[in-house]
């Protein structure tokens, strides 16, 4: 029996199994399909908070460290497995921000850095952006990762060390419980025995937990995308206006996202939400006119209230723990909620306060 149990292998769950294996733990971690197929293959993997300033501190603080950590955790995942996750710096532009005074304070008290971007850097960064981009902000140390790239290079480094297993296409119906103490999970492979339980199941994460008695508000926030195909170099940064992104990849590829839906489990893909995107991407870089659009696609996000996920032990029954609720920067946040669990689960100090994210320590604000 190994010592951990993950159910989900999205980026979280599977950040999480890392980091317990890396520590010496053994561990097990069950994934109904392939690993990264889910909210971890949609996401646009921008690598911080989508406007940071206007998040409570608890997000800052998991945000702070992973931003700090992803181009080292690239580097080591593309030498170990020849998968590069393609990390790339070059700062986030902020246009039209209607919020610059705050955006400026939370900078200040952070310690962020944070810069008007005038119109001469733009000129220089952005010059085939939209005229009316005022007023502009640039925080030149943020980047982006490429998500689906990212995902299988995580799978290929479990896949290498040999005391973790990987099981995929094994769908979780229950997590099996005796006398209070979480034994392992049923699964449609049958029973698994495990070591401590961990859920890290991503939108799904509540339908897990509920039959124990456990209620957490995480539920799914469809979010859709589109992908443009340009040429290499019409946009070198990730650009924010309105609420949409436009992130561009090494080899041209734009991606442009993205809606908020609550709309249930549901991944459709409507006319309409092609519309608004098609619409918004054009505002902001008028020259996509002339790219196609290669792909359309939608993720369930697993939303929680305030974005602040919920990290930590379950207090309904012994052996069990949860990581999930990272809502629109659960990639961002993958190596800091993935080492903050290590660090519970392990008795080691952790790398930031845990209390705002136990669950037992849910307000009932945070319930609502
Ligand atoms: C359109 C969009 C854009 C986004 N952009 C960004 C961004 O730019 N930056 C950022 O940081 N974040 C972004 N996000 C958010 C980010 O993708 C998610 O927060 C993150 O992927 C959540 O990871 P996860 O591992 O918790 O969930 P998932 O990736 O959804 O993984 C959960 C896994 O659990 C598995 N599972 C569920 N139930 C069971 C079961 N019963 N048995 C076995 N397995 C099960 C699922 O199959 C799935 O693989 C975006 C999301 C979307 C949808």
């Amino acid at each position: 029996m190994d010592d951990f149990l993950i159910v989900g292998g999205g980026v979280i769950g599977m950040m999480s199994a890392l980091r317990l294996a890396e520590a010496g733990a053994s561990v097990t971690l069950v994934e109904r399909q392939r690993c990264a197929h889910e909210a971890s293959w949609a996401g646009g993997g921008i690598v911080s908070p989508l406007y940071p300033w206007r998040y409570d501190a608890p997000v800052t603080a998991l945000a702070s460290y992973a931003e700090q950590f992803y181009p080292q955790l690239a580097e080591q995942l593309a030498a170990a497995t020849g998968i590069d996750p393609q990390f790339t710096p070059g700062g986030i532009f902020y246009l039209r921000v209607e919020d610059v005074a705050s955006a400026k304070a939370w900078a200040s008290a952070f310690d962020k850095r944070l810069e008007t971007a005038s119109p001469a850097l733009l000129e220089t960064k952005l010059s085939q952006l939209t005229a009316s981009s005022y007023p502009a902000l640039w925080m030149p140390d943020l980047g982006s990762i490429r998500t689906p790239r990212l995902g299988k290079a995580l799978r290929e480094r479990l896949k290498q060390l040999d005391h973790v297993t990987l099981v995929e296409h094994t769908e979780v119906y229950r997590v099996h419980v005796n006398a209070g103490t979480a034994l392992g999970v049923e699964t449609s492979q049958g029973l698994i025995e495990g070591g401590h339980v961990v859920v890290a199941g991503g939108a799904w994460s509540a339908r897990i937990i509920e039959p124990l008695g456990s209620v957490l508000p995480i539920y799914p926030v469809k979010g859709q995308m589109l992908l443009f195909k340009a040429a290499p170099g019409l946009l070198e940064h990730v650009v924010l206006m309105n609420g949409h992104y436009l992130i561009p990849r090494r080899d041209g590829l734009i991606l442009a996202g993205s809606t908020f839906e609550d709309v249930g489990f549901d991944k459709s893909l409507p006319e309409e939400g092609y519309r608004q995107l098609y619409a918004q991407a054009l505002e902001i870089l008028p020259e996509l006119k002339h790219c196609e659009v290669v792909q359309h696609w939608a993720g369930l996000r697993p939303g929680t209230p305030g974005s602040i996920p919920f990290i930590g032990a379950l207090p309904e029954v012994a052996r069990l723990s949860i990581n999930a609720g990272h809502f629109g920067n659960g990639v961002m946040m993958a190596p800091a909620a993935g080492q903050l669990l290590a660090d519970l689960l392990l008795g080691n100090v952790p790398i930031v306060d845990p209390a705002p994210y136990q669950p037992k320590n849910a307000t009932s604000e945070r319930l609502l």
